[in-house]
């Protein structure tokens, strides 16, 4: 039995055909990620840059990797050379700094600001003024290397069910203004394992599987 591709091709065919599925295989080993490779995916999902780099050197080149983690200026030029999504975009700084790498790898950046959805401490992200501001600043208007085209969040891990449905419906709300304000902005990357189906009900169009495909994560794993 093969777990992960049975799991795998279990959410392809139980989700609408426009939903993207990104594979997140933060924690997980090489041999993971092959397994759904095989089968033609090419999505996958990283949140250090670090593990995130490793990976690109060892597997095929034509994977789409994905930041979602925090990202940290100083590391940001070891994967904009070839990273296809950066997920957690949250201060102007990390647009400056992404267009002048971008630049210098003659590459445009696709970015998603990571809005702020529930109110966990831990859980990180900006408010939608915070998002209109960089979206209406004239130098990000002017950048011709990084491009933001969506929104990303993360819901509340705690129950009840309604406070997930209220947050991915927030988000929504604000995708869809975006949408009608910006014609490039096209990806709403939300849900997660434990809460996918509730944020296809609230239109999401990229949603992020972990542990559901792969298990649990474990720690200090050799990759
Ligand atoms: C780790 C992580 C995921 C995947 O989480 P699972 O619960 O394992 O599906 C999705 N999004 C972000 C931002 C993550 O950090």
């Amino acid at each position: 039995m093969n777990h992960i591709k049975n799991r795998f091709l279990f959410v392809k065919r139980s989700i609408p055909k426009n939903i993207k599925i990104l594979a997140v295989s933060k924690n997980q080993n090489v041999s993971s990620i092959e397994k759904l490779y095989k089968i033609g995916h090419r999505d996958f999902g990283e949140n250090y840059v670090q593990e995130m780099v490793k990976k690109y050197q060892k597997l095929p080149k034509d994977i789409r990797w994905h930041m979602i983690g925090r990202i940290q200026s100083n590391k940001l030029k070891d994967i904009v050379p070839f990273i296809d999504l950066i997920h957690s975009v949250q201060k102007f700084e990390h647009i400056q700094i992404i267009n002048k790498i971008a630049l210098k790898h003659n590459r445009v950046v696709n970015c998603l600001l990571q809005i702020k959805i529930c109110n966990e401490k831990n859980k990180s992200g900006i408010t939608y003024q915070q998002a209109n501001n960089i979206l209406e600043d004239k130098r990000y208007k002017n950048m011709k290397n990084v491009k933001i085209i969506g929104l990303m969040g993360i819901a509340s891990f705690q129950k009840p069910i309604q406070k997930i449905r209220y947050e991915f419906d927030f988000l929504n709300k604000i995708y869809n203004d975006y949408k009608n304000k910006y014609k490039h902005c096209s990806i709403l990357s939300m849900g997660m394992s434990r809460d996918y189906p509730i944020a296809i009900e609230y239109g999401t169009t990229l949603i992020r599987l972990g542990t559901f495909l792969f298990g649990n994560r474990k720690k200090n794993k050799t990759i």
